[in-house]
């Protein structure tokens, strides 16, 4: 993952003429932080955060609490977030950050002393205008929390800016659960203009149904009546209906922390996790893992139209096979960045002491993705490079400004 992070980057630097030096420049990395804790009953934990650039602002992105966490992942999304931010205008950098742990193995207790000493080690590294980490997978809201609380403790600090990602009564925004799969929403309706499909049926088939992929396909279905859900996958199973899924259904079975394995409805066959990745559809929105479309299985994509709403979803080797035969991938730094969005606009208002209503932050989630819509499509066009290249080129020159 790192080496394809850099390989776009060196793509579309040369692409605009720099020299080696300037884009070694854009990939170095800032300041590396890797430690280790130990929790007092004797378990020890590898632990990351990496500052790759703050050119823009403030180091911003999420903490990772995964057992295959380590080093070079989190420089490689450290550096995705350095031209996330970029790429989309925000006035932040980018950093990352991860403990190689499970935490299902741990207790309640156990991850919440985990997550206050990470923060114990980090504390003159971080801050409302330093670093302002989030959530990242496997850790939520509560882990926030308890991060935030030990900033407070140990710096004094009340703006509860130093972290974004919070629950609700602790300083969160309203509209920051459903914003990458709403900012995922708001993408695809953008592509689907500027290629002129936007009043025409589109059949969707989402891959992962966890936090982004369900609320894409909820919002999706609410604001656009001419898309329909034909496919959706877990990691068990892929649940196919052509007469359309209901999303707001499948969205309440999964809060039940149910496997579409089980999930039985008229008409609606049940078939293996794989199947997702060869639907006959014009969307297929990939909301799961990293490399889900990889070397071995990129043959097998139908999709006119793939949405990149994990991280690195689509891997180097497939995306050239695919882009050759001219399926249109709107790039992960572009299509699931309404999380970081919404984490700007809940730093903003912790700032300024403000509490927005839900209306007004999608608003402002809109605003930013229109724009950074535009400018992809615009560079696209004029650069004649894929879209993925056109997002790298303008993250590039936002973060040269
Ligand atoms: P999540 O844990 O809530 O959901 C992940 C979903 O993927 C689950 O439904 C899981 O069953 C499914 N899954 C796992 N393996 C699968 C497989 N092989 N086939 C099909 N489905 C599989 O996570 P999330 O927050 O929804 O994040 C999804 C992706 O989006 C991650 O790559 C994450 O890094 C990325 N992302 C998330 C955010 C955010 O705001 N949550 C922001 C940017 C990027």
């Amino acid at each position: 993952m790192l080496d394809t992070a850099r390989s776009l980057i060196t793509r579309a630097g040369q692409r605009l003429g720099l020299d080696q030096e300037t884009i070694n420049k854009l990939i170095e990395i800032d300041k590396e932080h890797a430690f280790e804790i130990q929790l007092d009953d004797g378990q020890m934990f590898d632990a990351y955060r990496i500052q790759h650039s703050n050119r823009r602002g403030p180091y911003k992105g999420g903490i990772r609490f995964h057992p295959n966490v380590d080093l070079d992942e989190v420089r490689a999304l450290a550096t995705l977030m350095s031209f996330k931010t970029a790429a989309v205008g925000l006035p932040l950098g980018g950093g990352k950050g991860g403990i190689s742990v499970d935490p299902k193995k741990l207790s309640d207790q156990q991850l919440e002393e985990l997550s206050r000493k990470y923060v114990r080690h980090l504390q003159t590294n971080i801050g409302p205008d330093k670093d302002v980490p989030a959530p990242d997978v496997n850790t939520n809201p509560q882990i926030i929390d308890w991060m935030v609380d030990e900033y407070e403790q140990l710096t004094g600090d009340k703006t509860k800016a130093s972290f974004t990602g919070k629950s609700l009564d602790r300083g969160g925004s309203l509209g920051r659960d459903s914003a990458t799969g709403r900012g995922g929403v708001i993408a695809l309706q953008e592509l689907l203009k500027y290629l002129g499909l936007d009043k025409q049926p589109i059949r969707i088939a989402i891959q992962g149904f966890g936090n982004v992929g369900s609320f894409f396909a909820t919002v999706g279905a609410n604001e656009h009546p001419n898309w329909k859900l034909v496919a959706v996958s877990d990691s068990a199973a892929t649940l196919v209906s052509e007469d359309g899924l209901n999303a707001d259904d499948l969205a309440k079975y999964k809060l039940k922390r149910k496997s579409f394995a089980d999930y039985q409805a008229d008409g609606v066959e049940v078939l293996a996790a794989t199947e997702i990745i060869s639907r006959d559809v014009d969307v297929l929105v990939l909301a799961a893992l990293e490399d889900a479309i990889n070397e071995n299985n990129a043959r097998v994509v139908n999709a006119k139209i793939i949405l990149e709403l994990a991280n690195g979803p689509v891997s180097e080797t497939a995306f050239d096979y695919l882009n050759e035969k001219n399926t249109v991938i709107v790039p992960d730094i572009i299509a699931n960045s309404g999380g970081v969005i919404v984490s700007y606009l809940e730093w903003v208002q912790n700032k300024n002491g403000q509490h927005w209503p839900e209306d007004r932050v999608n608003r402002e989630l809109t605003n930013y993705m229109v724009k950074a819509c535009d400018a992809l499509f615009k560079t696209a066009d004029a650069k004649n490079v894929s879209l993925k290249e056109a997002a790298f080129i303008n993250a590039i020159q936002n973060l040269l400004k």
